[in-house]
């Protein structure tokens, strides 16, 4: 069987900065992959450039079966593959449904959409208590339930989560986390990307670790959380 989404020596850069360094990398069917890494490691670089938003110098990305290298973002969108961006990036001005109908901007069943937005509102309940006040009056976490709402209105099959924790609580972030994992059971695959390891890999099926551009470690979430190395390196354990 061939995965979901395939990344095959993937190369990115900025000018000369070379971002991300042939990396390789695959994602089944109903999976959660969690790729892990601290600042600067190119999990960012590596989402954009799977969501059409950067372009590689080199290497392959396959999504269902399919080149998607060269698709305009719109049309990646419309395949189903769904990216929630670092920084969340939601509408401030905008009420909490404009910003979620602009995730389904790429469809036209209106029908299924307004069950769709039920759907989220079931999913994360503040959202529907709060539809209609600006987006720019929520708490961090509940942006982040904005951005990840948002990116299921455009029913996708393989949603990347740019990391969901950052800059929320404990308590939010087990939220977050939790709703990754009602996602997974709802048949949605999941690409998450994370510098709080812990959190990442205790949800993952498989994991990637990042540093400097280049996978350096892999393997199921559970053996990667009792691995010497990701222990010491992102752990914080001595
Ligand atoms: P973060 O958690 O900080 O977002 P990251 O793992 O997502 O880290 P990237 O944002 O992908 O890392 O950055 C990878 C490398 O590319 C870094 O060295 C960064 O400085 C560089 N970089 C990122 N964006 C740009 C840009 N627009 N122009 C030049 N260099 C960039």
């Amino acid at each position: 069987m061939t995965a979901m989404l395939e990344v095959k020596d993937l190369e990115v850069a900025y000018g000369k900065i070379v971002a991300v360094k042939k990396i390789s990398f695959s994602v089944e069917q109903g999976q959660v992959v969690s790729l892990i890494g601290t600042n600067g490691a190119g999990k960012t670089t590596t989402l954009r450039t799977i969501s059409g938003l950067l372009r590689p110098n080199s290497g392959q990305i396959n999504f269902m079966g399919q080149p998607i290298h060269h698709v305009p973002a719109h049309d990646i969108v419309s395949m189903g593959l769904a990216h929630s961006p670092e920084g969340r990036r939601i509408f401030p001005r905008l009420s909490v449904e404009e910003n979620l109908l602009l995730g389904a901007f790429a469809r036209n069943d209106t029908a299924a959409i307004r069950t769709d937005l039920d759907a989220a509102y079931a999913l994360f309940p503040i959202l529907g208590e709060r539809r209609k006040q600006p987006a720019g009056t929520f708490s961090g976490g509940e942006q982040q339930m904005l951005a990840m709402g948002r990116a299921m209105m455009s029913k996708p099959k393989l949603l990347m989560l740019d990391e969901p924790s950052m800059g929320l609580s404990p308590i939010m972030m087990k939220v977050i986390m939790t709703t990754v994992t009602a996602l997974q059971q709802q048949g949605t695959t999941i690409l998450l990307v994370e510098q709080n390891a812990q959190a990442a890999l205790k949800r993952a099926d498989y994991g990637y670790v990042l540093e400097v551009g280049k996978i350096v470690l892999h393997g199921s979430g559970r053996e990667l959380l009792v691995n010497d190395e990701v222990r010491k390196a992102y752990l914080g354990e001595d």
